[in-house]
């Protein structure tokens, strides 16, 4: 069921039991700002998803109130990991789903990212 993204963040939520090693993740990259692992359900030949290792409801939270420096770690690692991936030459896709209208079904931000194939027009 998706989530409002607002509100206290739960730390029973799936992506804050990964990050405690309470439930296994295909990791694919870690640093002092983020884990990635690969999406349990993937939409597309690539489905990676990238997730601030603080407790962030979703982007409105992050975006407001994380550190700068922070910020800009998340997104640096999310483009590092599309260049490890191979993906820089065909492209791909971040998304980030925020609230209701969105479908956010997991109250820990999370950016999405797609790619190895052409995907469908946005939105998709
Ligand atoms: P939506 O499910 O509508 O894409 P989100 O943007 O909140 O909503 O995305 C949550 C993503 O987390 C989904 O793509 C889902 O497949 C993935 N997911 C859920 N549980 C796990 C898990 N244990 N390991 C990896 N990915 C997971």
């Amino acid at each position: 069921m998706a989530v409002t993204g607002k509100g206290p963040y739960d730390p029973q939520n799936v992506f804050a039991k990964i990050l405690r090693g309470e439930i296994p993740c295909k990791a694919i990259f870690e640093n002092e700002w983020v884990l990635a692992f690969y999406d349990i359900m993937p939409k597309a030949p690539v489905h990676v998803l990238i997730i601030p290792k603080n407790p962030y409801v979703s982007f409105m939270d992050f975006s407001q109130t994380a550190p700068a420096e922070e910020i800009a770690g998340v997104m640096r690692a999310a483009g590092q990991i599309a260049l490890d991936l191979g993906l820089e030459e065909n492209g791909y896709r971040l998304v980030t789903n925020a609230g209701l209208h969105s479908g956010q079904e997991v109250p820990h931000f999370h950016i999405h990212l797609l790619g190895g194939k052409a995907l469908p027009a946005f939105p998709a």
